[in-house]
């Protein structure tokens, strides 16, 4: 039986992708050095490229006027996104894969936190505000619409990321951790 192969929800926009298990290796995920990836970690020049040529986080081509960002409600009060955007479907893709990731990942990973925020695949360990909330309560996540972005230097994290201005916010829509609604 094969009926919850997570292969089978690919989108054609990443099938040009490594897999995993199943699972799609998003661009920005690091390659270790024997050549294994390490979900949820980082590959910076990668996440560098993608803030500033406008690319995909998942799939790492080129975006279009329809970018979706996962911003935390702290986010959403800056328009800024410490993480670079994703097509639509990748981030659909993404979410959905979430469940199945976050079985895969709880044998491997040995923080809770850590295993949540890569289940999400949401590729937090690039925000480096992160390490300081680990072990804290979670923030409400939404994914937020945009038509396009400005990448800047953030003035706290002095590190890349995407500035939305007003305009070009489209729609925001809340998100939990154990649901793969995003997927519409
Ligand atoms: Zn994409």
């Amino acid at each position: 039986m094969h009926t919850n192969d997570p292969s089978s929800g690919i989108p054609p926009r990443l099938l040009h992708r490594p897999t995993v298990g199943g699972l799609v290796v998003p661009y920005t995920t690091l390659a270790m050095p024997d050549g294994r990836w390490r979900f949820g970690a980082i590959d910076y020049a990668r996440q560098t490229t993608a803030f500033t040529e406008k690319l995909c986080q998942t799939c790492g081509t080129g975006l279009g006027n329809r970018i979706v960002f996962a911003m935390r409600d702290t986010d959403l009060a800056e328009l800024t996104s410490h993480e670079p955007g994703m097509h639509p479907e990748c981030a659909a893709y993404s979410a959905s894969a979430c469940p199945m990731l976050a079985g895969r990942m709880s044998h491997h990973q040995h923080t809770p936190t850590a295993a949540h925020l890569a289940a999400l695949d949401l590729a937090f360990h690039g925000d480096p505000t992160t390490e300081s909330r680990l072990g804290q309560p979670a923030q409400r996540w939404s994914l937020a619409w945009a038509s396009s972005y400005r990448p800047y230097m953030h003035p706290r994290t002095k590190q890349l990321a995407a500035l939305i201005l007003p305009e070009q916010l489209l729609r925001v829509r809340p998100i939990t951790a154990t649901s793969g609604e995003a997927a519409s």
